[in-house]
């Protein structure tokens, strides 16, 4: 079972005792850097000379300096810039500027555990990464709230490593809801694990899958949409709120027997097989190194891939269902640009 920590557990003093630097003013970057501000700790944000994020930060009333200034006046120094980012930028600006004793921050373990950062023997290194987006990690904070998050520690230079995080965490509202201990290996491996075989990868795949299928038996695109795409919001919420049990006692009887006999065969024991296949492929580093070497190459495979996936027609029958519920047109015009 894991192990988990509260408020009654943390020293706020630690952290509001030393300069915090947030480096990127992102989704991570924006609630970190205003919910530390707001918990009494000293903050200076760093980003690059002419980031449309400086004037967001200032009008919040934060300190910005370039990453370079931000990380020389820093005892710890937390890196929120996209993942594919981070090691270019710590190699540039990060390193050479930061303080001999200065502690290293992230909220996801990819750069530390592949190697692709490797701070010197005198840095800690540690994790506190929100389990939830940005955004929600601001409003339930300021609601007297938090999201739970993950901590853990790569490297005690101080001996007080752990202590610092976990400060560090009840400063964004982490402890509030609740802090698991966990390893930068776990927590890489495992984000990467879900996010390809089942939260982002797996769901893509079923829901294409089960659109085409519709389509080319000669149903309407739209009926395919709502039945395998739409609909799918409704039962993930009740997954959300009391796991499968509920998800399935709020469907019908009907749909609760399918379930059981239908779902199966659809998703069979060699897709288990496959799963272990993509794990080994993340615990041997393959993933990471294709993924990083075709970003370094300008990510010409990751844009073929993304034009490729946009381009299917269950994306503009997607826009066309949209648009019939009007309190969504907002949400898909931040998503028009392909970036999510
Ligand atoms: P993001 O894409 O929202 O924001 C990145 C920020 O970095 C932006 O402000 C951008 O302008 C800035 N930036 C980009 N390149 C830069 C450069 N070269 N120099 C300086 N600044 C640069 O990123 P995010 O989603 O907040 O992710 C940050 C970290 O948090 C990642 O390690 C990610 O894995 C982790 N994380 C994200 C979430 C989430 O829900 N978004 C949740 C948990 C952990
Ligand atoms: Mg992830
Ligand atoms: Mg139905
Ligand atoms: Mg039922
Ligand atoms: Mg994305």
């Amino acid at each position: 079972m894991a192990e988990i920590f509260h408020d009654a557990d943390a020293d706020l003093s630690l952290i509001q005792s030393k300069k915090v630097a947030i480096i990127g003013y992102g989704s991570q970057g924006h609630a970190h850097a205003l919910n530390l501000r707001d918990s009494g700790v000293d903050v200076v944000v760093g980003l690059r000379e002419g980031s449309s994020s400086v004037a967001k930060a200032q009008e919040q009333g934060l300190t910005v300096r370039s990453v370079a200034d931000a990380t020389k006046e820093a005892d710890v120094v937390m890196i929120l810039v996209p993942d594919q980012t981070q090691r270019g930028l710590w190699a540039a600006e990060i390193e050479p500027n930061l303080k001999a004793d200065a502690a290293v921050f992230f909220a996801h373990g990819f750069n530390i555990h592949y190697g692709y950062i490797k701070p010197a023997a005198g840095h800690d290194v540690c994790m506190v990464a929100p389990k939830g987006p940005g955004h929600t990690v601001r409003r339930q904070y300021e609601d007297g709230r938090g999201v739970p998050v993950l901590v853990c520690v790569e490297q005690d230079a101080s001996g007080q490593a752990w202590d610092v995080a976990l400060s560090y965490a009840a400063a964004i509202g982490g402890t509030r809801a609740g802090a698991i201990k966990t390893t930068f290996k776990e927590e890489t491996e495992t984000d990467l694990f879900g996010e390809q075989t089942v939260l982002c990868g797996g769901v893509s795949q079923l829901i294409t899958y089960g659109f085409e299928t519709l389509v080319e038996a000669g149903y309407q695109p739209e009926m395919a949409y709502f039945e395998v795409c739409h609909e799918l919001k409704l039962i993930v919420d009740l997954i959300n709120e009391g796991g499968l049990t509920k998800q399935r006692w709020s469907c019908s009887d009907t749909a609760e027997y399918g379930d059981y006999v239908s779902g199966p065969r659809v998703i069979t024991p060699d897709v288990k097989d496959h799963m272990k296949d993509v794990l080994a492929d993340i615990q041997n580093g393959s993933f990471a190194k294709r993924f990083i070497d075709d970003q370094d190459a300008g990510a010409p495979e990751f844009k073929k891939l993304r034009a490729e996936h946009e381009r299917h027609p269950l994306e503009a029958t997607g826009r066309e269902v949209r648009s019939m519920f009007a309190w969504n047109t907002d949400v898909d015009a931040d998503y028009t640009d392909g970036q999510t």
